[in-house]
């Protein structure tokens, strides 16, 4: 009997690529596939043939003999004579693999169970062993000084937790485990996949463990675990800031059959102070002074986070002048001491002034000479030119 065309088998054109040819040969090793089609021999032959298709085809170094030599590249007859072979590379390819053992290579490594995987996406992870719980995010909003001075705080969390009725056995008191009647105790049952395939897999009611439990717990209804707010204290400490990420440890969703619980993680957000800003541990604040302190200096009062501070404002200083209280900042998060407090004045020059007020400062006016202000004569004297 003459071979039909590798690509004409697959249905595919000569330039297909990789792709287009795994396709292919999925589409029609299904549908030819034994167990689909039993008893029925030609449906065999074609199973057969797409598989041989798919071998040579999916292989660069095959597919290229293939193309230079049609079958004759595959023909054990030439390869004897040494006709054939022509230095093509391809003298070590010793006959077609079982189109069985093909068709589960491609349809996932692991035979049977992967199979059941690609076609309903199970997830392949253990499902009959000790898992560890959900680890969980709180977002909580923290004042700023709370973020500065530390806190402790106390958060609701609603979470699984370990039934203590039953202290997550999930059976009712009393009451023990069985075999399971779905599988028989085996943990295991055969299903009908795709149509026709037959798979074994875990069983669902037992989770593979082959054992139920007899009277299921009340509370939990056999899960062992039970949903419900938590109060959860969580300290805060000094100086944390915006984005601080707090881990508590095993306070995330119970573990499930013994496994840990997971853990709770409290993503710090701080609200912006009226008066203080924050640069990693210093302290900013802007105080006005009014002019007349800034020209005679004065003692002002400046707030601090922990009460009232008095700084000494010389005579002479100007707007926006920056004055550093050493250790009056936020206290460094890991122990490192504190930070400073920056106090920046602003002079605040007078918006409502009283006839008389006005008069005075006239008066003042007048008896002032370039002395008084010595930067204005300086810029002039360098600006000068520029006025001309
Ligand atoms: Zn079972
Ligand atoms: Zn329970």
């Amino acid at each position: 009997m003459a071979k039909r065309d590798y690509y004409e088998v697959l249905g595919v054109g000569k330039s297909a690529n990789e792709e287009e040819i795994k396709k292919a040969y999925r589409k029609l090793a299904l549908k030819y596939h034994p167990d689909r089609n039993p008893g029925d021999k030609s449906a065999e032959e074609k199973f057969k043939e797409v598989g041989e298709a798919y071998e040579v085809l999916s292989d660069p170094q095959k597919r290229a003999a293939y193309d230079q030599y049609g079958h004759a590249a595959f023909d054990p007859r030439a390869r004897a004579g040494g006709a054939g072979r022509g230095g093509g590379g391809f003298g070590d390819f010793g006959g077609f693999h079982d189109p069985a053992d093909l068709f589960r290579e491609v349809f996932g490594g692991g035979g049977a169970e992967s199979i059941f995987s690609q076609f309903f996406g199970e997830s392949r992870r253990d499902p009959h062993g000790p898992a560890q719980g959900e680890d969980l995010v709180y977002e909580l909003e923290i004042d700023f000084e709370e973020a500065a001075l530390g806190c402790e705080k106390e958060i609701s969390v609603a979470k699984s937790e370990t039934c203590e009725a039953c202290a997550g056995s999930g059976a009712e008191a009393g009451s023990g485990r069985k075999a399971c009647p779905t599988c028989g105790g085996r943990g295991q049952v055969e299903q009908v996949v795709g149509g026709f395939m037959r798979v074994r897999q875990g069983c669902p009611r037992c989770n593979g463990s082959g054992r139920v439990i007899e009277r299921p717990c009340r509370t939990c209804r056999g899960s062992g675990l039970v949903q419900r707010p938590s109060r959860i204290p969580v300290r805060i400490p000094a100086g944390v800031d915006n984005g601080t990420k707090l881990r508590l440890a095993g306070k995330g969703e119970a573990g499930v059959r013994g496994g840990p619980a997971g853990d709770l993680y409290v993503v710090l957000h701080v609200r912006p102070h009226d008066i203080f800003q924050r640069e990693g541990d210093d302290l900013l604040c802007e105080v006005p002074i009014s002019f007349v302190q800034a020209a005679l200096g004065a003692e002002i009062e400046v707030p601090t986070l922990t009460g009232a501070a008095h700084i000494r404002i010389p005579a002479g200083t100007q707007s926006g002048t920056v004055f550093r209280l050493k250790g009056k900042g936020v206290r460094n998060v890991q122990g490192y001491g504190f930070g400073d407090l920056h106090v920046r004045v602003v002079v605040e020059v007078p918006t409502k002034l009283n006839s008389h007020q006005r008069a005075k400062l006239e008066e003042f006016a007048a008896t002032c000479d370039s002395s008084v202000n010595p930067r204005i004569k300086s810029f002039f004297e360098r600006a000068k030119d520029l006025f001309r």
